[in-house]
């Protein structure tokens, strides 16, 4: 019997080679009709004979191109038409509906394959790209999804790019960054003084013999590399600074014209073998590495490795990617096995994406240029993720969620009303809600100066004009302060809901983890360095029981000052300091005698008891990040910091896991709400410093202190609340050592614990939330 049936494909199903694979799989099952690209997907009406329409609908599903995201396909079945053949039709894109864009996709196993074969048209040619793989995103200005509306656009193709870019059976078919070393872009190596080093200068002396010629940009930038010098290298979504990093002397001398202290450098090496000599790698790290968004994996160190101690220092991880592009494949084979490949900006500004920019303003860093002449359009840094190991099982998180990600949406699983929500100050994302998507942009960076502010607004203008989203709601942090919430403020004409950053943090776990926030509600155990709580104190150690509609707060962390406010981040020992005032009060240093008081000048240690004494400047915080620097700072691992974190940080690294003991803390009754007395624990940790134990026993039982009494805690709010679902957020369960022992004592004691995998735990993540949450929030 014959049938027609008609599809709609519903996903990421545009640019991604699907209209030739249904084509030829409608040819395969010898059936005839039409497929077409919609802006609402991909229409098809297939009509033969049974079996082999059910067949081909059997097959639409799970044989689909490796980049095609099949969300949903609606099937009806129709009277016979008699259609001749099967055609591809042409696309029509219509008002106000939307499409899903690819991110961008690494390079395929048949793209490398002919990139290496000497036989090959495209031989050592670093554009090389198809229908599976290249650039997506960072090309892309505009939908539908077309080469005119792409960077490429100035390219022309050759007859050869052009007839395998028109013909149905070629896996370049449609391929909108199609190029060749004929027709395509180039790179060239230049000095400061712009000055060609290799390559092919101006595009018109070009020609495929006189390419075939020279010496290779490739060889000449690894050559460089292997004597020292720094490389700004562009890329698929901005620029890297890339040196050696085996070699002590590069790095540190990146580390100082970056002017960046010790924050950790992520590294590119060419393959697994080369990696799996430097850190160990599980099976699912090895996945994760090989990912085809290829991001940037956190990974235990070896001992005794070649790699510079300057690449990440008192770390025992490393953050190392494969090549992703086939520009990286050909300057990682001349090049030694492990460069630093880090961010190309000026520190805290945004990446920068365009030649003459790098050139002019990094010219103080980078010796030399590998530069090549396709536009980038959006900038997108590289994604950081890992390997999280649970008791029986283990789950990726992701640490930074951006290439190969963005702009992929979270699903939600039900309508949403179109929303922008703005995030929050560090580590900045958006997120820009319609139909049952939540698009949450790349990673933007610390909402501190007036570039990042530009990036930003950028940022939400492409996402609503790419995604056709026409936000009436706007969802803020709390945080007066907070650059995106003086954006939100200044909109007009449109709905403004404030949402608590750390009722964010928990509705983003819950999207993340799809449950369900209108019928069901979490208990929240969420730790971070800084967050604006309703009552203007600052919040970050809290235990909130909450849905997408509301939040409470049932416990958090005693207060303590923080001398300085916001300057107090950078410097540990003033926590630490506002600990032993609060416990032995305004003179304890004639009743403590602690390494910590031998470093701080006793003119200083003055200032800032005087500073918690009369209150100046010293707001009241709960937060747990605090309470880490205190202990990192009373240990004498760190007393002030250059990153985010690093004194947590380094607290963690030297954790001894087989230490089982913690320290005493209390719970106290207050009202509604139960606070965690943190001050036991820091006497205690002074006990412990003053006879003589190791520092690695210390931060150990601390961390297992923080443990105990999460777990506590939580156990009192579940007999109290009935509910058995915990979720953990905020930027502290990036630390392994307390995440991995948190999720196994909540395990044991039986509760159903969800922690963040598709977005991370630190404020990136918080768009999500406020997304979600000002879907339901009544504006009061
Ligand atoms: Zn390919
Ligand atoms: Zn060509
Ligand atoms: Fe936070």
């Amino acid at each position: 019997m014959k049938l027609r049936a008609k599809l709609l494909v519903e996903g990421i199903v545009q640019g991604v080679g699907f209209r030739p694979f249904i084509h030829n799989l409608a040819k395969a099952y010898d059936l005839t009709g039409w497929v077409l690209n919609s802006s609402k997907g991909v229409i098809i009406e297939a009509e033969g004979e049974e079996v082999g329409v059910e067949s081909f609908i059997t097959d639409v599903k799970s044989k689909a191109p490796p980049l095609a995201r099949i969300e949903n396909i609606n099937i009806s079945f129709l009277p016979r038409k008699g259609y001749i053949s099967f055609e591809i039709k042409h696309s029509l894109a219509r008002e106000g509906e939307f499409v899903l864009v690819s991110p961008d996709i690494s390079i395929c196993p048949d793209c490398l394959r002919e990139l290496f074969d000497p036989q090959d048209r495209r031989y050592e040619y670093p554009f090389i790209n198809c229908t599976n793989c290249g650039p997506r995103f960072t090309i892309i200005k505009d939908i539908p999804y077309d080469r005119d509306k792409t960077t490429m656009d100035e390219f022309e193709m050759c007859p050869l790019c052009a007839e395998e870019y028109s013909d149905p059976t070629n896996r370049r078919y449609h391929a909108q960054p199609n190029a060749c070393p004929v027709c395509g872009p180039w790179v060239s190596l230049v000095d400061r003084e712009r000055k060609p080093i290799s390559g092919k200068p101006k595009r018109k002396l070009f020609n495929l013999e006189l390419y075939l010629k020279q010496k290779s940009p490739f060889n000449e930038a690894g050559r460089l590399l292997k004597e020292g010098y720094i490389i700004a290298v562009k890329g698929l979504g901005g620029f890297h600074l890339a040196c050696d990093a085996t070699n002590d002397m590069a790095v540190k001398s990146l580390r100082e014209r970056k002017g960046r202290d010790d924050k950790p450098f992520a590294l590119m090496c060419l393959d697994m073998e080369t990696i799996e000599r430097y850190c160990s790698v599980s099976d699912e790290e090895r996945s994760l590495l090989e990912n085809r968004s290829r991001p940037i994996v956190l990974l235990r160190k070896l001992d005794n490795i070649p790699i510079s101690e300057y690449v990440a220092v008192n770390n025992n991880y490393l953050g190392i990617m494969l090549p992703y592009t086939p520009l990286h494949y050909l300057l990682l084979k001349s090049s030694p096995p492990a460069l630093v490949m880090t961010s190309a900006n000026i520190s805290e500004e945004p990446l920068l994406k365009d030649n003459e920019e790098v050139i002019r303003r990094l010219s103080h860093i980078a010796d030399y240029f590998l530069l090549h002449n396709r536009d980038i359009f959006s900038r997108c840094d590289d994604t950081v993720a890992r390997v999280v190991n649970l008791s029986s099982s283990s789950q990726e998180m992701m640490i930074r969620r951006s290439r190969g990600y963005a702009p992929l949406p979270i699903g939600l699983g039900f309508e949403l009303k179109e929303v922008l929500a703005c995030g929050g100050e560090l580590k900045n994302t958006v997120c820009l809600t319609k139909g049952r998507y939540a698009f949450l942009s790349q990673h933007i960076g610390d909402l501190k100066n007036y570039e990042t502010l530009q990036y930003f607004e950028e940022t939400i203008e492409r996402f609503r004009r790419l995604f056709k989203i026409n936000p009436k709601i706007i969802a803020y942090d709390l945080h007066p302060q907070y650059l995106s919430t003086r954006y939100a403020l200044e909109q007009e004409d449109i709905e403004l809901i404030g949402v608590q950053h750390h009722h964010a943090h928990l509705a983003s776990c819950m999207a993340d983890n799809g449950l369900n926030g209108l019928k069901e509600r979490v208990i929240g155990v969420i730790y971070d360095g800084t967050g604006y709580g309703t009552d203007g104190q600052i919040w970050g150690g809290e235990f909130l029981v909450g849905d997408y509609r509301d939040f409470k707060r049932v416990a958090h962390l005693r207060y303590i000052p923080l001398p300085g406010g916001d300057s107090a981040i950078k410097k540990p020992y003033r926590v630490a300091l506002s600990f032993l005032q609060e416990i032995w009060g305004r003179d304890y240093s004639t009743r403590l005698d602690i390494e910590l008081l031998n470093r701080i000048s006793r003119d200083e240690s003055e200032f800032i008891a005087r500073m918690i004494e009369v209150g100046l400047n010293t707001p009241l915080t709960s937060s747990c990040g605090r309470l880490f620097d205190a202990v990192s700072s009373l240990c004498g691992v760190r007393d002030t910091i250059n990153y985010e974190g690093q004194a947590a940080i380094e607290l963690e690294m030297i954790a001894d896991p087989r230490i089982s003991d913690s320290y005493r803390y209390g719970i106290n009754e207050e009202e509604e709400s139960w606070i965690v007395d943190t001050l036991p624990i820091i006497e205690e940790v002074i006990y412990d410093l003053n006879r003589g134990q190791p520092r690695s026993t210390i931060s150990a039982k601390f961390h297992n202190t923080v443990a105990e009494f999460s777990l506590d805690l939580c156990k009192k709010i579940r007999d109290r609340e009935g509910i058995n679902k915990v979720v953990f957020s905020g930027g502290v369960f990036q630390n392994m050592f307390l995440s991995e022992r948190m999720m196994r004592n909540f395990d044991k004691a039986g509760f159903e614990v969800y922690i963040h995998s598709q977005v991370p735990p630190n404020d990136g993540g918080i768009s999500l939330g406020q997304a979600v949450i000002a879907q339901f929030k009544e504006n009061l």
